[in-house]
């Protein structure tokens, strides 16, 4: 199977170049040319093995350079019990009263507690891998740009490993207590952490730009590199997060949730717009969703894009306690528009161009009219994310960290308005502990503690929940980065940080 870029459709590349390149010479994203059929058959036969035979498969089907032996070294290395608490890395919570059905799908027992251990603990493998494949014995110098939970997840699985180099940018103000902490006191000898004087989308448009700027592609040439993303826009990041879609569907067929063949929802908190859109091709692929529902918070450019066939980023941007998806340039969306326009690349050019001259872009009528046949979006402020998260704690005795409460809420808008009581995946995409202040916030009516950690301990102490080892080790560990800079100086820090100025 090869790969397409969204913005050139001449482009032709296999998995490892796509993987190792992260993203297309001319800007655009790569996407599958053609994707693999599952029958129902084939399904059941996936519900038969666990959580690796599953990722090996559906895998295997994409990575067509890949031999079966590394795909097996690369999943088994990633989803083990010791890393993900269990055989099953994601197992589901269901909440059912009235009409609603959920299956929290918690996505974040990984090694940082936010979802994208799922796919971050491959990615270094696939990675690896697909370097040596098209570019062998260069380095590969991985940035990433982060609303917070990516940097670390991506810091956690490239630490250390032999040729590469990461470095990360998150917004100064822009991440939670936890998660900064999280970044500053990473280890690892060939990882780098740097705070930027600007938002979430200053630091991924700063790294995009670094990314196509030739001067900078020649000077890492010269010196035996070449860049690499850690960011969803890399295939090797959605390819992971499919799997779970697919397993999750099996598991619910196993616990006698559903019959092999119903249909199901998925509701995702979204952000970039990586985690639903692997759905999106799970569903292309076979699994029978019915139903995308897009949940935003008060950043919410998607809730408006789904309803009015208008992306428009010019808007409030505003920090949010899911900071996750503070975002309003969701890069993954031009993927989905790709395969909306049945891979009209010049149309999706053409759209991204207006995006980033002018912040806005409309569909055509038949794109509109397909969004909306498959997604719904719906938006929920911190207000009301509070009162879900209060809600799930006292009435169902579930603990939710601040997006999955986003997602919990959208869903519950939707049931109300449509009556739809098909079962519906919930991605869970975080730990409470990650956002310990404002989940205990939502929980008692106490005085907050001032300190981050005076709070995940009340939290647990209040909820009788145990707190995710590695962030517990984070009170006392040694802080390494405390580095910021002017997004303008982004591209010298990275070179500096590179020694190749
Ligand atoms: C990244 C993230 C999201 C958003 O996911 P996308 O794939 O960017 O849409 C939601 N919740 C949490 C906790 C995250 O870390």
């Amino acid at each position: 199977m090869n790969y397409n870029s969204t913005r050139n459709k001449n482009k032709v590349v296999t998995a490892s170049q796509a993987i190792a390149q992260g993203i297309s010479d001319e800007g655009g994203l790569f996407v599958p040319q053609e994707l693999p059929s599952y029958s129902m058959e084939d399904i059941k036969a996936l519900s038969a093995v666990d959580y690796r035979g599953r990722a090996k498969k559906i895998m295997g089907d994409f990575l067509s350079d890949f031999t079966e032996q590394e795909i097996s070294e690369s999943v088994d290395a990633a989803y083990t019990a010791e890393k993900f608490g269990s055989d099953n890395p994601c197992p589901i919570s269901y909440i059912e009263s009235g009409s609603s059905k959920m299956a929290l799908l918690e996505l974040w027992h990984g090694p940082t507690s936010a979802f994208k251990d799922m796919a971050l603990q491959i990615l270094p493998h696939l990675l690896t891998k697909s370097v040596k494949k098209t570019y062998s014995g260069k380095e590969a110098v991985i940035l990433v740009a982060t609303s917070g939970d990516t940097g670390k997840a991506a810091l956690e699985g490239f630490k250390d490993v032999d040729g590469t180099k990461i470095m990360v940018f998150y917004p100064v103000d822009g991440v939670s207590p936890m998660q900064k902490r999280q970044m500053a006191t990473q280890k690892g000898n060939n990882v780098s952490v740097v705070a930027i004087k600007g938002n979430f989308d200053d630091a991924q448009t700063g790294v995009k730009k670094i990314f196509t700027n030739t001067q900078i592609k020649e000077k890492l040439a010269e010196n035996n590199m070449l860049f690499s993303s850690a960011n969803s826009i890399n295939w090797g990041r959605l390819l992971p997060q499919i799997v779970y879609y697919f397993s999750a569907y099996c598991d619910m067929v196993n616990e006698g949730k559903i019959a092999l063949g119903d249909p199901v929802n998925v509701c995702v908190p979204t952000g970039n717009f990586g985690n639903i859109l692997a759905a999106f091709y799970g569903m292309k692929m076979g699994l029978p969703i019915k139903k995308f529902i897009c949940a935003s918070n008060s950043n919410n450019v998607l809730t408006d894009f789904i309803k009015t066939g208008t992306y428009n980023k010019n808007r409030n941007f505003y920090t949010t306690i899911s900071p996750s998806m503070d975002i309003l340039v969701s890069s993954n969306l031009e993927r989905l528009l790709y395969h909306l326009t049945d891979g009209d690349a010049e149309k999706v050019s053409s759209w991204m161009k207006e995006l980033s001259e002018n912040g806005s872009y409309t569909v055509d009528d038949a794109v509109k009219a397909k969004l909306q046949e498959l997604f719904c979006g719906g938006f929920c402020d911190d207000d009301n994310t509070k009162k879900t998260i209060g809600s799930l704690y006292e009435n169902e005795n579930y603990l939710s960290d601040t997006h999955t409460a986003v997602a919990v809420n959208v869903y519950e808008q939707y049931v109300g308005t449509t009556n739809d009581t098909t079962p519906t995946i919930i991605a869970s995409t975080a730990s409470p502990y990650k956002f310990a202040k404002s989940v205990l916030s939502a929980v008692s009516s106490d005085k907050l503690p001032e300190d981050e950690f005076a709070a995940v301990e009340e939290l647990s102490a209040k909820t009788k929940t145990t707190v995710p080892a590695p962030l517990a080790a984070l009170k006392n560990a040694e802080e390494r980065f405390s580095f910021s800079c002017e997004v303008d100086e982004m591209p010298q820090t990275v070179l500096s940080g590179l020694k190749i100025v």
